[in-house]
Parts: structure tokens; sequence; C-alpha cells
């Protein structure tokens, strides 16, 4: 039997990898702890609340509303105004992300929104929101 000096594991990669993997599929997942149940993002290798090892990766509901929200202005040649928001997922885990389909003045704070993965070509899968029209809220 032979013994490795040299395995040692890159603690915090492996979540992270998995989760951009999930993404870059397409799929947008939250980590959901078994200890104690709370929702967890961005992915981490320990639970913030209870310090329980690696939560699970699941799919969140997808919904959610926008927290915080800010216009960034630019210029019209550069690609006009922008959205950037805080989203709260219904699990109640925030992400920094963006309202996409209106207007960046129109996102308000309250907003019922919903995830979706955008894949660039080539590129990295990111989370981006859309409005949810109608009564949903
Ligand atoms: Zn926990």
């Amino acid at each position: 039997m032979t013994h490795s000096s040299t395995t040692s594991k890159p603690i915090g990669t492996g979540v992270l990898a998995r989760h951009q993997a999930e993404l870059d599929a397409g799929r947008f997942l939250i980590q959901r702890c078994g200890a104690c149940q709370r929702a967890v993002y961005f992915p981490r290798v320990l639970c913030p609340h209870c310090g329980a090892e690696e939560p699970a990766l699941v799919a969140p509901a997808g919904t959610g509303a926008v927290y915080a929200v800010t216009t960034v202005r630019r210029k019209p040649e550069a690609g006009g105004d922008y959205n950037v928001s805080i989203v709260e997922l219904d699990e109640g885990v925030r992400l920094m992300s963006r309202v996409e389909g209106m207007p960046p003045a129109d996102v308000r704070i309250g907003l019922r929104v919903r995830a979706r993965v955008v894949v660039p070509p080539g590129g990295s899968g990111i989370v981006v929101f859309d409005a949810i029209t109608g009564d949903a809220a």
C-alpha cells in the first residue's frame, strides 16, 4: 500500500467549481444546509449559519424580489444606463445581479422577479432576473 503525501485537496474550489459548472450548463443552484436547513448563497465550504460542512447544492424556486437597486449611468455610446440589483430569493438569500427586459430606471424595490441563467457563447454562465408580469406578487 502506497502513501502519497500530496493529497491536499484545494478547499474551497470544489463547491464553487461545481456551482459554476452548473451555471455554465444553464442551471442555477444555491446551497441548503442539511444540518440547519437554511439556504446559503454564494456557495461556501462551511455553512455560515451553523458551521456544518459543505451544504448541498439544490435548485431554488428561482423567484424573489428586488431588495436594493441602483441605476449605473453610462453614456449611450458605451451601451447606456444599466441596472444593478440585489435580489432576495424566496429562500432568503441575496445576490447581486441585474433585472433585464425593462428600462433600468423602472426597476423598483419589491419588484417580483424570476431568475434566468445566461450563458454567453464560450463564456461563463451568470444569473440575471426578469420581472414577473401579472399579479404573481
Ligand atoms: Zn447550517
